[in-house]
């Protein structure tokens, strides 16, 4: 079970300003943690609507050994069909909706 997400977000509009604790002029706040239901917490948010965005790119530390696996059981409990590029046990990739998970390390 996973206790804790921490997201910082960017957009193309903002991607150049290093410091997250500058605010997106599109989106707001550009860092967040989620402590309770932290993974549907972050599907939520990541499923809020982004008109100027029809993909959403997830980058996560070691998110193919072991995130990933939290985010996939989520996935299949809202229904959602993941697409998964594996290598033996470990994801490459999953995409589901317009969201898009990749491991930094990959
Ligand atoms: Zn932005």
């Amino acid at each position: 079970m996973l206790n804790l997400v921490c997201v910082q977000q960017f957009c193309a509009r903002c991607e150049e300003i290093e410091d997250c604790s500058v605010d997106c002029d599109r989106r707001g706040r550009r860092s967040h943690t989620f402590w309770n239901d932290p993974v549907g917490v972050l599907l939520t948010y990541l499923c809020e609507p982004r008109p100027w965005a029809s993909k959403i790119v997830a980058i996560a530390h070691n998110a193919k050994a072991f995130d990933m696996h939290f985010i996939l059981n989520r996935a299949i409990m809202r229904k959602w069909k993941p697409e998964l590029i594996t290598n033996g046990l470990k994801f490459i990739s999953m995409k589901m909706q317009h969201l898009v998970f990749l491991d930094s390390v990959s």
